[in-house]
């Protein structure tokens, strides 16, 4: 292994060659060429981390907030000038279209954005004479060192539904990458030094479970958001609640939509399309399974196998490309015997993008977009987070049959709704049990001012990442009740 090209830590203002015992390589997914090589670092190097940042929270919790913003205006700036780079390092660790790369870095520049509102986000409360003489106010301070754990699916982007807040409130920060995706963090966090932070203030640490386990135990981490698949968000949440610490965790999905008979099918199927195979499907927003009602079947399945088997394949630098490989070999093999899955329990793969040549690129993690008809609704493919570019149909009589169907799931992350008629788009936003709702809207992810709303197991903890959420989530609120001599008051 070449020194080179190893990564490295960031503790305390400080590039740091980890201590690691073994190194992960970096992949492309497209090429299968080798990027970088990502060290699993071991414990000691988060405890260094933890304990740089709870030193540096004693300062930077002093800073006023409209000079910890200046911080934040900063790095905007520079991450807009650095926006083509990042990208296109997206998309050659992660596979995702340039095009999705920088809709991905757009939204965390916006996170950036808001944050920058924290002088009046975190403003309190004042009631004056709660009794006579007597002011009551509340006040927001910062929880201490925090802590992002990522996954692999948006290397650039997740971290900021989280970081910028925290760091705007007061709290000094780490982030975990995911060990698949490693290189946009080490490049944004360049970028983040530039930005001038106080040493320690943020802090990265590369690595795996012994890694997150050091996050879940080190006492000076206080509050720790995760994102990733469900059984980790789980553990995470345990693990990290039973150390009495603040946690919110999202997990995995499995989006359904619902497509009516009235519905524009041209418009719902370019949408539709976008959602299963954007990302090439490994988005926690994904549209993973289509209800199609009553007269809706069949327009719709011819609509969108023909949308499916359309889709460009290639390499995402290509500017023409419409989606990219999955992440890496496993999981194409992986999403290949899902496929299958749902052939031997009775659908019918009538787009089925197992084993694709895409010239130029035969040694890519490549699955084509897959289209399955008439998946079983009780079936193993229809309840399994596929993670892939697969889209199954069932077909239902009615609405409410469908939105049974999507109550009965163990997700809540995203429900969508195609449809002309404003009592169906109102029914189904009342009762769907999910938390990000899309009326017409394939991907309905929440802007940076919105609360990023998981339910069920897509979600464990009460706030959520971006925007009020975020704010309350970073800080802690301290009451404080005031008596005032009578002569101050003008009690007599
Ligand atoms: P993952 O759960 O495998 O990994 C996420 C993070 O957890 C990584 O940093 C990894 O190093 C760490 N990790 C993995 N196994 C661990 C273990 N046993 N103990 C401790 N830490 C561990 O997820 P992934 O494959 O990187 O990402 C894909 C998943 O993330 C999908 O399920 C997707 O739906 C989900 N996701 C959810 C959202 C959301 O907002 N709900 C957003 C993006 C991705």
């Amino acid at each position: 292994m070449e020194e080179s090209d190893s990564l490295l830590n960031y503790i305390n203002g400080e590039w740091r060659r980890s201590a690691a015992a073994e190194y992960l390589e970096v992949i492309n997914p497209a090429t299968n060429d080798v990027l970088g090589q990502v060290p699993l670092s071991p414990a000691s190097e988060v405890n260094e981390a933890a304990q740089a940042a709870a030193i540096a929270f004693e300062e930077w919790r002093r800073v006023p907030a409209p000079d910890r913003i200046q911080y934040l205006f900063r790095l905007k700036n520079i991450l807009e000038e650095n926006f083509e780079d990042i990208a296109r390092t997206i998309t050659m660790e992660c596979g995702k279209t340039i095009g999705e790369s920088r809709g991905e870095m757009r939204r965390a520049i916006e996170n950036v954005e808001v944050a920058c509102g924290i002088p009046i986000m975190m403003q309190g409360d004042f009631s004056e004479d709660i009794a006579s003489g007597i002011d009551e106010l509340m006040i927001r301070q910062p929880v201490g060192v925090c802590a992002a754990i990522a996954p692999f699916n948006f290397p650039g982007m997740i971290a900021f539904w989280f970081m910028p807040y925290a760091l705007a409130c007061g709290n000094t920060y780490i982030v975990k990458p995911s060990e698949k995706v490693p290189l946009t963090m080490q490049k944004i966090f360049k970028l983040l030094e530039q930005a001038g932070f106080p040493k320690g203030v943020v802090n990265m640490v590369n690595g795996a479970k012994e890694a997150v386990d050091a996050i879940l135990d080190h006492p000076a981490i206080r509050a720790i958001s995760f994102v990733g698949s469900t059984p980790v968000a789980k553990y995470v949440y345990s693990r990290g609640s039973a150390n009495g610490k603040r946690v919110q965790a999202q997990g995995g999905a499995k989006n359904p939509i619902i497509v009516m008979p009235d519905a524009d099918m041209e418009m719902t199927t370019r949408i539709a399309a976008d959602s299963a195979f954007g990302c090439a499907g490994q988005r926690c927003l994904a549209a993973s399974i289509a209800l199609t009602v009553a007269d809706a079947r069949q327009p719709f399945t011819e609509a969108i196998s023909e949308a499916a088997a359309s889709r460009v394949v290639g390499y995402g630098l290509d500017e023409s490309v419409q989606m990219g490989p999955v992440i890496n070999l496993p999981s194409m093999k992986r999403v290949e015997g899902l496929i299958q899955n749902g052939v031997d329990e009775g659908a019918a793969a009538v787009v089925d993008g197992r084993s694709p040549a895409i010239p130029g690129y035969e040694n890519g993690s490549f699955v084509r977009p897959t289209v399955l008809d008439g998946v079983d609704p009780d079936g193993s493919i229809a309840q399994t987070e596929i993670f892939g570019p697969v889209l199954s149909l069932i077909h239902v009589n009615t609405i409410d049959e469908a939105i049974k169907y999507i109550n009965g799931g163990q997700y809540g992350n995203m429900a969508c709704l195609f449809t002309s008629s404003g009592a169906a788009a109102r029914k189904f936003r009342y009762e769907v049990n999910a938390g990000n709702i899309g009326i017409n809207v394939g991907v309905a992810a929440p802007m940076a001012f919105f609360p990023f709303s998981g339910w069920k197991e897509s979600f464990f903890g009460t706030l959520h990442g971006q925007g009020d959420h975020a704010v309350e989530f970073f800080t802690q609120t301290k009451v404080v009740v005031e008596r005032w001599p009578k002569l101050w008051s003008r009690q007599f």
